[in-house]
């Protein structure tokens, strides 16, 4: 038998395509206050949203004549016609939220606009009303909503741990809380606050209160074309994508298109792991293929080519400068966000343990950082904020040329200076980017002349190399090698590449010619067998003469990218004057 569902059970599984787990409402009801004009929000949970979510803001409230109607399924009020629809500027206008929130949930609203001298207070248990009446309120909406799923036990058992839910809700008010910035935020998650931002519309004062760890104070702003943001520099990474964040026309998106700009951006100047990113693109709103399902974020870019290569320039540009060389005491962020870890899971969050392990991490991790101890997140965001107004910097671009030479230690670091910054200098990985970029243009352009040597330089293979099929000599002759069959199992080298001695030429060609089981004539292949050659052309703690430093100095400045070897461990890494005076407790 055919039957048409009675509304309340259509109600209830319309609601469970908008609503799946807590942070469905928190999203929905964030939005809400964000289409209202808000300029302050507050979002309050417990027990990771099952129990009781509030949503407070200072919007333009609902009118009470409607508040009835705002939770009918399809009641918006921010689009009428079709016409409307190819033109939506709100974040909502599918009117389906408060109606899904609302059937699946114990739901009060108390809401008041300035047109009206009080305010209304709307009670719903799973969508049936229990009491409409007027009441004393501030402008604005509140939303409460308890005993998520209490009606619907089946989907009651979806939902994660208490910790797991409050872990994505809180990510996920992070998240607006950076994008809109221009809206002060506060974030209560059982009885503690989380964070409160200020609302200034400063996107670092936003990132650094959300995140207030030394990394993202020291983010290198990127600002080209449709890309702003900001990105650290590459020796600052986490072991996974959760610090790279995506908003395209001011809505978070997860795109592995936006995360290959970023990879290209980077290039090799990455040696593990992933550089935090948080980015703003804006995009023409018809090349995007805009996935209005409520619960999805994944964007498609219709033009992913000019997508990556933007990103890309963008991020490049960024590292023209000095704040992109890694610091002395930069490392690999090992922890992710602590709240968000599974090992926290199965106990509630704590905001406290939070900071315990943060000043853990700082105090045992980083030698150049005094112990602090922040009692509350207040003092934490507070100091962080100090912190970042001292250190407030117009990025300036890399100059070789200012670089006044200090010294030279373990025969193997170049200590340079410029102004405030002392950089270390590491010659061995500077000396593998130089060769690699040389013998790579050299390798492209087939146009090289090899310098002669006054004794040959003999070089014994093994017959398997010797009998191979030459066609890799021919590559050795366009990188500015002059090599000639010897006889049986020997070559002769009798000219090699400009810029290297005989020794690391020899050494470089010997490496070549193990690996050319792995050799066939095209630039990928000949890069990596460059790159792998090129890390034992290099002796360590070979010493240099002055003349010799400048002349590292001098090719490393012609290179295209100096600041890290083929491998991607940087050539540089850099102490500020203010980091030794604060080592000192002298800051
Ligand atoms: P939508 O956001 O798609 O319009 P909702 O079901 O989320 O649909 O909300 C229905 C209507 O209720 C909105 O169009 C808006 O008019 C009103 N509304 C909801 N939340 C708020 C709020 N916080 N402040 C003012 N109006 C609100
Ligand atoms: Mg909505």
């Amino acid at each position: 038998m055919i039957r048409v569902l009675d509304s309340n059970i259509a109600d209830k599984i319309a609601a469970g395509e908008v609503i799946e787990r807590p942070v469905s409402i928190v999203k929905e009801l964030v939005e809400n206050s964000i289409d209202a004009g808000s300029n302050s929000i507050i979002v309050e949970i417990r027990n990771g949203g099952k129990s009781y979510i509030r949503v407070t803001d200072d919007g333009c409230g609902i009118p009470s004549d409607d508040l009835r109607t705002a939770f009918l399924r399809h009641a918006t009020s921010k689009i009428s016609s079709i016409t409307d629809l190819d033109n939506i500027h709100s974040l909502g206008f599918r009117g389906e939220a408060l109606a899904s929130i609302a059937a699946v949930s114990r739901l009060t609203v108390v809401s008041k606009t300035d047109l009206s001298t009080a305010g209304s207070k709307l009670v719903l248990h799973g969508g049936k009303e229990i009491s409409n009446e007027t009441v004393g309120s501030n402008i604005g909406t509140t939303m409460v909503v308890e005993d998520v799923f209490y009606n619907t036990p089946a989907r009651r058992k979806f939902m994660g741990s208490d910790a797991r839910e409050a872990a994505v809700i809180i990510e996920l008010v992070e998240h607006y809380s950076i994008c809109y910035d221009n809206i002060r935020f506060m974030l209560i998650n059982n009885g503690s606050t989380v964070f409160t931002t200020n609302g200034d519309g400063n996107k670092l004062n936003a990132i650094t209160t959300v995140y207030p760890t030394r990394e993202y104070k020291q983010l290198i702003p990127v600002n080209y074309a449709n890309v702003k943001g900001f990105i650290s520099n590459p020796g600052v990474t986490r072991s996974t994508r959760k610090g790279q964040l995506f908003f395209v026309n001011g809505r978070y998106v997860s795109s592995n298109v936006i995360e290959k700009g970023i990879e290209k951006g980077y290039g090799d100047r990455v040696f593990s792991g992933y550089p935090i990113a948080i980015l703003f693109i804006e995009v023409d709103p018809s090349l995007i293929d805009v996935n209005i399902h409520p619960g999805k974020k994944e964007i498609n870019f219709l033009n992913k080519e000019v997508i990556i290569c933007n990103i890309a320039d963008a991020i490049t540009q960024a590292m023209q400068y000095k704040e992109s060389i890694p610091e002395a005491s930069a490392r690999s962020i090992k922890r992710d966000h602590v709240i968000t870890k599974p090992a926290e899971e199965s106990k509630p969050l704590d905001i406290k343990d939070y900071l315990m392990n943060l000043d853990e991490t700082v105090s045992h991790e980083d030698v150049t950082e005094p112990t602090r101890n922040y009692h509350t997140y207040e003092e934490l965001s507070q100091s962080v904020r100090e912190e970042v107004s001292e250190n407030t910097y117009v990025p300036k671009p890399f100059e070789f040329n200012e670089l006044q030479y200090k010294g030279y230690i373990f025969d193997s670091y170049i200590i340079l200076q410029a102004n405030n910054i002392v950089y270390i200098l590491d010659q061995h990985a500077a000396h593998e980017r130089i060769f690699y970029e040389i013998l790579m243009e050299n390798y492209l352009n087939s146009q090289q002349v090899a310098q002669p040597i006054l004794t040959p330089v003999i070089i014994d293979v093994s017959s398997h190399v010797y009998n191979s099929d030459r066609s890799w000599m021919g590559s050795l002759t366009s990188m500015g090698y002059d090599i000639i069959d010897f006889g049986p199992n020997m070559f002769a080298i009798k000219g090699i590449p400009e810029y290297m001695k005989v020794s690391e030429a020899e050494s470089f060609a010997m490496t070549f010619m193990e690996n050319i089981d792995e050799y066939e004539n095209n630039v990928a292949v000949v890069d990596k067998l460059i790159m792998k050659s090129c890390k034992s052309a290099i002796k360590a703690n070979e010493h240099l003469s002055d003349m010799e430093v400048a002349a590292l100095l001098d090719n490393l400045s012609k290179c295209k990218n100096p600041f890290s070897c083929p491998h991607g461990r940087p050539t540089f890494i850099k102490v500020t004057k203010y980091d030794i005076e604060r080592s000192f407790k002298r800051k």
